[in-house]
């Protein structure tokens, strides 16, 4: 197993979809949660109180 882009080849399983919430390729093929706002996880979007770019 070599990393970088000799081994982008084997890359070929699809484990993220189009999710239909946010549109974005996060949705888990198999958890059936999106990555990125949580679709199927929760009702709400998903997000982090570190993901604000003032936080502090
Ligand atoms: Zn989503």
């Amino acid at each position: 197993m070599s990393k970088g882009t000799p081994s982008f080849g084997k890359n070929q399983k699809k484990t993220h979809v189009i999710c239909r919430r946010c549109g974005k390729a996060s949705m888990n093929t198999h958890t059936k949660m999106c990555a990125s706002c949580g679709f199927g996880k929760t009702t709400h979007m998903r997000s982090y109180k570190w993901q604000e770019k003032c936080g502090y």
